[in-house]
């Protein structure tokens, strides 16, 4: 593992790479690594054969400065876990600066999939991600780029600016990692109390009690907001049941190939915003 901090030393790098006909993987990522962010890191070892982890906390995709201020940054021990996953890969860890060098005035536009759900409640978000990823997308020229489920509607969102910016790659998804109590890995975790942490993980058991249920797509729905938010400490923003690909809602099962719930939760006295999601079909 070695790490890179500016465009033109990647670029460099990557392109002797490319003229040893090597491939190339991208693992996008904003830091404060887990076995979430590993497990793309290692699938991508095993696919590519070079990696490139980008660690930029970027700051055009938060919409509210307090989480951005709040977000664990954990340099060393993020190089340590690359270092632990093997294979050839190059940390990319620009500062704002190197990515920023003047204000984005780019704007990305995918309804439905961008403005809808995170789309609504974080304005600017997917728009902040458009312009990070695209950028990272021009320089790393990547084969494949992972990305996880966990975001899953931030994938959704990719797959429809790699097909309108018409960039040559695979995109990768990758399931979600959780913690033994079924909480989805998350660098905002950390940032949880051990009693928040236990009332979190009410989130995914809930969701899949719903499955179990058999109800229609509407009780279902009132099934999972009534029950979380009737425990003390958490407080459901939105939930979702919508089609797996376009996003936008059903209201019966058979509407959509693919059927998914996607939620947002608050938790906690900070409160500490946590998203997962279902797959019902
Ligand atoms: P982030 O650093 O939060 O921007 O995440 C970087 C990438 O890691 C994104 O593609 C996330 O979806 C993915 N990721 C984060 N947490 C998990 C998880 N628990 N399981 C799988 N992928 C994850």
């Amino acid at each position: 593992m070695h790490t890179i901090n500016t465009i033109l030393d990647l670029r460099r790098h990557l392109d002797m790479c490319r003229a040893a006909e090597r491939t190339v993987g991208l693992v996008p990522t904003m830091g404060a690594l887990h076995e979430g962010h590993a497990s793309l890191v290692r699938r991508s070892v095993k696919e590519n054969d070079v990696t490139v982890v980008s660690i930029f906390l970027n700051p055009t995709q938060f919409n509210d400065p307090k989480d951005l201020e709040r977000y664990p940054r954990t340099l060393e021990a993020d190089c340590r876990l690359l270092e632990s996953c093997g294979g050839d890969v190059v940390a990319f860890v620009p500062r704002v600066s190197e990515m920023y060098p003047d204000p984005d005035l780019r704007h990305f536009s995918y309804p439905p999939t961008d403005s809808v759900m995170e789309g609504a409640f974080r304005p600017g978000h997917f728009n902040g991600v458009c312009q990070i990823v695209s950028k990272l997308f021009t320089y790393v020229m990547p084969d494949r780029a992972y990305f996880g489920e966990k975001d899953y509607q931030q994938i959704a969102v990719i797959r429809r600016m790699v097909a309108d910016l018409e960039f040559r790659l695979q995109i990768v998804p990758c399931p979600v990692v959780r913690d033994e109590s079924g909480l989805a890995m998350s660098s905002r975790n950390s940032l949880l109390t051990p009693e928040e942490r236990a009332l979190a993980a009410n989130i995914y058991r809930v969701l899949k009690e719903s499955i179990v249920l058999g109800a229609t797509v509407r009780d279902t729905h009132d099934y999972v907001v009534n029950t979380l938010n009737a425990i003390p400490g958490l407080e459901v923003q939105y939930y979702n049941i919508v089609d797996g690909d376009s996003l936008a809602d059903v209201s019966e099962w058979d509407e959509a190939e693919h059927v998914v719930g996607c939620i947002t939760v608050y938790c906690g006295a900070t409160p500490i915003r946590l998203i997962d999601h279902i797959r019902y079909k």
